[in-house]
């Protein structure tokens, strides 16, 4: 089972970049799939999936995990496209679990599947969870996802509930100009009313439609002035972890817990702790990254750990120090959208 405590698991010098970045933390996309059609996120249609001897095996994202862990990363989250789509999930999740020295494992779903998964989820180990609800209005819903499903979603949010080892549960709404304004009270109050702790994360250049620009970006900082205005003061909440995405602060009167997460206004690459693996195994050192190492070449053509621990290093090492998007014409898009990434 994941140890919490921080009990030295590090066998060999740490992963750092060369502004000194310590990577301490990796998401892997585990799937390319997705049962949604988020608008910010996948086209409607025409995206051709992997095919699965394209995509990394268990056993390689085990074996990957393991080289992290022993250079220093802490925390594993599992992301997608839509991992709960991949078969088999809480079996990855009871291997990785096992793995000495991970302090978190976490997983980032739409939520879809939550009703039957989050049993067997919780049975297999995983800590943690990040479940993306943009809205909390049916046909609003529909409008973003793409998919008649907010029941099934607030159903499988219930289901956590009953499975306090998965802990906290954190909700992520893509907040865009002109849309989530109207839902900003909704959620607060939701955050209030359930033990959920709600974030809003600024929408980001990754959509597969290209619609972004800077004037569909609602800040947190907007945000956080309507929920002031329409709910309650909020109260700052200290962070210990320098590398944390959100900005944390409590309702005035103590219940409930909003985040914002904020990479557009108030970029936070000095403190970036994070890679990516996408589901075919490239390493990415930034969420914007132009360049990609293949780690699932080097896995099979039979290499050594000690020879992929040296393609990770070398990577890290050139991690990009910044994203550009707020650097005009030196901001280019990656060619890859978010669900080819893994958030
Ligand atoms: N399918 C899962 C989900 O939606 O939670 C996991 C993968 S999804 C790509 C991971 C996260 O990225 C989600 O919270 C999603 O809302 C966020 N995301 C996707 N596109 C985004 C964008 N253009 N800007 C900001 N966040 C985005
Ligand atoms: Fe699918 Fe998640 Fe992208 Fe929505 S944000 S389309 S649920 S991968």
């Amino acid at each position: 089972m994941i140890e919490k405590s921080k009990v030295e698991f590090v066998t060999k010098p740490r992963l750092v970049d060369a502004y000194g970045r310590l990577i301490k933390n990796v998401r892997i996309s585990i799937t390319d799939k997705c049962n949604f059609r988020c608008v910010y996120c996948m086209p409607a249609e025409g995206l051709e999936w992997l095919k699965k001897d394209q995509i990394l095996s268990f056993e390689e994202i085990e074996r990957l995990t393991r080289v992290l862990v022993s250079m220093g990363v802490e925390q594993v989250r599992l992301t997608g496209g839509e991992p709960t789509v991949r078969k088999d999930l809480p079996e990855l999740v009871r291997t990785l679990s096992r793995i000495k020295g991970l302090h978190s494992l976490s997983l980032t779903t739409n939520g879809y599947l939550l009703k039957k998964l989050a049993g067997p989820l919780a049975e297999a180990g995983l800590t943690r969870i990040n479940v993306s609800l943009d809205s909390l209005v049916r046909d609003r819903f529909f409008q973003l996802t793409r998919r008649d499903s907010l029941q099934q979603v607030m159903e499988g949010l219930e289901e956590l509930e009953k499975y306090p080892s998965i802990s906290p549960i954190k909700i992520n709404a893509v907040a865009m100009k002109d849309f989530t304004e109207a839902e900003v009270a909704g959620f607060a109050l939701l955050a209030r009313r359930k033990p959920y702790v709600v974030r809003f994360i600024e929408f980001m250049p990754l959509d597969a439609d290209e619609n972004w620009d800077r004037s569909k970006v609602l800040t947190g900082d907007e945000i956080k002035a309507i929920i002031e205005r329409e709910v309650m003061p909020l109260v700052p909440v200290p962070s210990a972890d320098p590398a944390e995405t959100s900005t944390k602060y409590r309702f005035a009167d103590g219940i409930g817990e909003m985040g914002f997460i904020n990479p557009v206004s108030h970029p936070f690459c000095s403190a970036c702790d994070r890679i990516r693996l996408t589901a075919e195994g490239m390493l990415r050192t930034c969420l914007f990254a132009h360049i990609e190492t293949d780690l699932k070449i080097i896995m099979r053509s039979g290499a050594s750990d000690e020879v992929l621990e040296e393609a990770i290093r070398r990577a890290v090492w050139k991690k990009e120090m910044k994203h550009y998007i707020n650097d005009g014409e030196a901001f280019k898009r990656t060619k890859r959208s978010m669900s080819q990434i893994g958030g």
